[in-house]
């Protein structure tokens, strides 16, 4: 990748690690049983729970806590402190608090069923821009600025952006993944990309000299940052 293309998405290099991404994932993807979910209810929950926290540690309950509670209705009738026993081993109150004040609006407000547009999304406790993006991008397919941390630092490296603890919200980060989305399945290749950034482009150390898309890489080809 030329770092004097700067301000510009190279669709031929964007196309070249898409697809690899998408090869790679296949042989490579990490399997968590609320990847295999098409609920809107456990698309949320799984989404509320790892925001914050490992996967690792959110897969050690997840099973337990859709069993217990099967739907926004049965959070609702439980108690704070019920749901943050439940959920003591992943802990941040806050977040269990926030849980538990979602289902009940959605239950008394929308008989139960998770309103699937951004807004209404955003409107909840506890629900920022990444949670409502996947959740839609989940739920209905459509292409969204999904960004996590892990996303934010593959993104950052291959176009040679700056990353900084704001990059979630930046414009030009939203630009970035939008056009690397660009495929039938946005959901599989976030899954991907995510797992990706955890093998291979790694936060220290990252796998550069083997990695495939060196070439087209900003950051593994030893481009600059963009200004
Ligand atoms: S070349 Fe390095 S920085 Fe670029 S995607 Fe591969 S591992 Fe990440």
């Amino acid at each position: 990748m030329k770092s004097d293309n700067l301000h510009i998405i190279d669709p031929v290099e964007t196309s070249l690690a898409r697809d690899y991404i998408l090869k790679w994932g296949v042989k490579n993807q990490r399997s968590f049983n609320w990847r295999l979910s098409n609920s809107s209810y456990e698309i949320f929950i799984s989404e509320f729970l790892l925001h914050r926290t490992r996967a690792g540690q959110v897969s050690e309950i997840y099973d337990f806590f859709i069993q217990r509670y099967p739907n926004f209705e049965s959070i609702a009738e439980t108690t704070k402190s019920n749901l943050r026993e439940d959920l003591k081993t992943i802990g941040l109150n806050w977040r269990i608090d926030a849980l538990y004040d979602c289902a009940l609006r959605i239950s008394r407000d929308y008989r139960g069923i998770l309103p699937l547009d951004k807004t209404t999304l955003l409107s909840l406790p506890g629900v920022g821009e990444y949670i409502a993006s996947a959740v839609v991008c989940f739920c209905i397919g459509s292409i969204e600025p999904v960004l996590d941390t892990n996303i934010v630092r593959f993104i950052g490296r291959f176009y040679g952006l700056k990353i900084t603890d704001s990059s979630r919200r930046n414009k030009r980060f939203k630009e970035f993944i939008l056009q690397f989305l660009k495929t039938k399945n946005p959901r599989q290749l976030i899954y991907y990309i995510i797992d990706f950034a955890f093998a291979v482009c790694t936060p220290s150390k990252p796998k550069c000299t083997s990695c495939p898309i060196k070439t087209v890489c900003n950051f593994g080809s030893g481009g600059g940052i963009r200004k």
